[in-house]
């Protein structure tokens, strides 16, 4: 630490921003310092430019320097190569932030939005040395001084996302934490409008954000609608992962990690490891991080044998549900795994906790994976277009235990920015869509053998990355051929609102004094959303004691139930309900499309 640092509160703030820990400390420290420099926290790469010229004491001139290094490359033209491209990326994992990140390179306006309102993740990710580069190219180590010290070539999955959420807050790119993207809204035909989202909570101020460009990096769970996704079953695989708090004591630095051990390379250790503790694996990796973190394949009969599965069943779900899951049994077994492999000399292993403040081991099933079929479509919609992309887990979920995942996700990441530059420069979308599921195909086969060995190189033209890769492998035919890319027209964007419109239009004919038109007026009196309750449940409400003059009282009443006998939960106040509006109708869209949810296969 240096004088101006302690002296100057902009530096000392920014200081806090660059050591903060948590989600939640990045957040604070980082508004805090926007104030104290009078900065607003919008638009683009303007933004980074402002806050560097705010803040030129050394530790952050190290870091501009690096920064400024990146956004020199030629394929950002000086950050104008998407300044007119409007971007929301779902998802706050670290394919969505490394994506957001290459995006605001480009010069792009770039909103996030993420479910969840914190980082958990233990679990630690193998790096291939491109990403370990990639990461200390955007000042990695500035923001975590152990990022990849000596031979290490991991890190736990939320100091990668503290890194790069860092990174994209400095760039500007606009973060919204506790947002769920809940599915898309198209342009309306009387309003030259643009493509918008459907966003719990509805007062978020991102659902008036029109976007040309939607990428989703939502995690293996989470695809928008459109993507048809290949399973990819193989034998049964059954991961077990778990971490053990790492006191950083001598006895600890001296065990050695244990990269990647598989049984057909060591038959040995795990002949051993069986005839000792009736464990059975066929593979398993020890990494000494923030915490000592295993992730092992087991066997099923030995988890049978070892009572961690108490009955054997044929389909895999049943056979991992909690019910048939005995957690003290799974406990030992990952702990007694954890010490065989590492001859015991890991004192006194106690388990690091999760999210839930419980011992942090989980078991998961790798026996089916999905990909998705298409890496991107284009939607158009009263003449608006919305080109939309997956990266990360939810383009292609990884094998966790050979560690693809990340590298493969920035990959994708890289190639996500390099189609936006072309759709930007007005490419057709057919030539868009082909280049970018010419490169997707070559995705899966990639490993850091076979990428090209340049890796200072690397940049999101896939040239630098794949060898002899031809972006023309695809031609813009094919992307229109059914089960590949589609375009579909108007109607179908459209279908989402205007169904949701017809069914709730249906559900609340002959009410007296409801007639559905809309999403805004037809609902003020409180009486369309009590008659749509009472069309499936009649027995919770008496529809003709309604009074039509008291909105509030109707609307509340409609709120009351729904949540408590129907479990959805209100997004609008019933004060709100009863002047619902232009700007607060995506929030009743959004509730009543959890009514559509819960009765579309009732009948009434
Ligand atoms: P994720 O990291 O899954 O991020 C997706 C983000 O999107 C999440 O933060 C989620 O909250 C958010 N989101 C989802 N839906 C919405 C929505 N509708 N609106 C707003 N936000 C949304 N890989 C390994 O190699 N080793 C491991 O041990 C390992 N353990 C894992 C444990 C868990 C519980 C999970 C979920 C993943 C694990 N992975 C592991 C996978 C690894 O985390 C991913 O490969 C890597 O993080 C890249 O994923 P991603 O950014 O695509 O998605």
């Amino acid at each position: 630490r240096q004088d101006g640092e302690q002296s100057n509160p902009a530096h000392s703030l920014f200081e806090t921003f660059l050591r903060a820990n948590q989600c939640e400390g990045v957040l604070g420290s980082f508004q805090a310092l926007c104030k104290q420099l009078a900065l607003e926290h919008k638009g683009q790469l303007q933004f980074y430019q402002k806050l560097k010229s705010c803040l030129n004491y050394w530790n952050a001139k190290a870091l501009w320097l690096k920064l400024d290094k990146k956004a020199g490359h030629r394929d950002y033209d000086r950050g104008t190569a998407c300044a007119s491209s409007k971007c929301l990326i779902i998802g706050a994992g670290p394919c969505g932030l490394r994506t957001a990140i290459e995006l605001a390179f480009l010069g792009a306006h770039v909103v996030l939005v993420e479910k969840r309102d914190s980082f958990s993740r233990n679990n630690v990710l193998h790096l291939w040395p491109f990403t370990i580069q990639d990461l200390k190219a955007l000042g990695a180590k500035k923001f975590y001084g152990r990022f990849c010290t000596g031979t290490l070539d991991h890190i736990s999955i939320r100091q990668l996302q503290l890194i790069l959420l860092k990174v994209a807050l400095l760039l500007g790119v606009e973060i919204h934490f506790n947002v769920q993207f809940n599915g898309l809204l198209p342009p309306e035909a009387k309003r030259s409008s643009g493509w918008r989202a459907l966003l719990q909570p509805s007062s978020s101020p991102v659902g008036q954000y029109e976007f040309d460009i939607l990428i989703s990096a939502g995690g293996g769970k989470f695809v928008p609608e459109g993507f048809k996704r290949k399973e990819m079953r193989g034998k049964l695989a059954i991961g077990i992962t778990t971490n053990f708090i790492n006191r950083h004591s001598r006895a600890e630095v001296e065990v050695a990690e244990i990269s990647g051990v598989a049984r057909i390379y060591n038959q040995h250790f795990f002949r051993n490891l069986y005839n000792k503790t009736g464990i059975d694996l066929e593979n398993i990796v020890y990494y000494k991080d923030d915490t000592h973190y295993f992730v092992m394949t087991a066997k099923k009969q030995s988890l049978l044998e070892k009572g961690v599965i108490l009955q054997d069943k044929g389909d895999v779900e049943s056979l991992l549900s909690a019910q048939n899951v005995n957690h003290e049994a799974l406990l030992s077994y990952a702990k007694e795994a954890a010490n065989f492999s590492t001859n015991y000399q890991l004192p006194d292993l106690e388990f690091a906790l999760n999210h839930r403040n419980r011992p942090d081991v989980d078991m998961f099933d790798f026996t089916c994976m999905n990909r998705s079929e298409n890496a991107a479509l284009v939607r158009e919609c009263h003449g608006a277009r919305l080109l939309i992309g997956l990266v990360g887990d939810c383009l292609v979920e990884p094998f966790w235990p050979l560690g693809t995942g990340v590298a493969r996700g920035f990959l994708a990441a890289f190639d996500t920015a390099w189609m936006v530059k072309r759709w930007a420069a007005g490419t057709s979308p057919l030539d868009v869509l082909a280049e970018r599921e010419s490169i997707y195909q070559q995705l899966s086969q990639t490993s850091p053998d076979n990428t090209n060995k340049n890796i200072s190189q690397y940049s999101i033209d896939p040239t630098t990355r794949y060898p002899n890769i031809n972006l023309k492998a695809i031609k813009p035919n094919q992307v229109t051929s059914p089960g590949h890319v589609e375009i579909p027209p108007c109607q179908d964007v459209g279908r989402a609102y205007e169904s949701l419109l017809s069914w709730c239009q249906t559900h609340t004919a002959g009410y007296r004094g409801v007639t559905v038109t809309d999403f805004t007026h037809s609902w003020k009196s409180g009486l369309a959303l009590c008659a749509l309750i009472h069309r499936f449940r009649p027995d919770l409400l008496n529809f003709s004691s309604l009074d039509q003059h008291n909105p509030i009282k109707n609307n509340q009443m409609a709120l009351d139930i729904a949540e408590q006998e129907l479990g959805i939960p209100p997004v609008l106040s019933s004060t709100e309900m009863a002047s619902v509006s232009e700007p607060n109708q995506l929030g009743l869209i959004t509730y009543l499309s959890q009514f559509y949810e819960a009765f579309k296969t009732a009948e009434p």
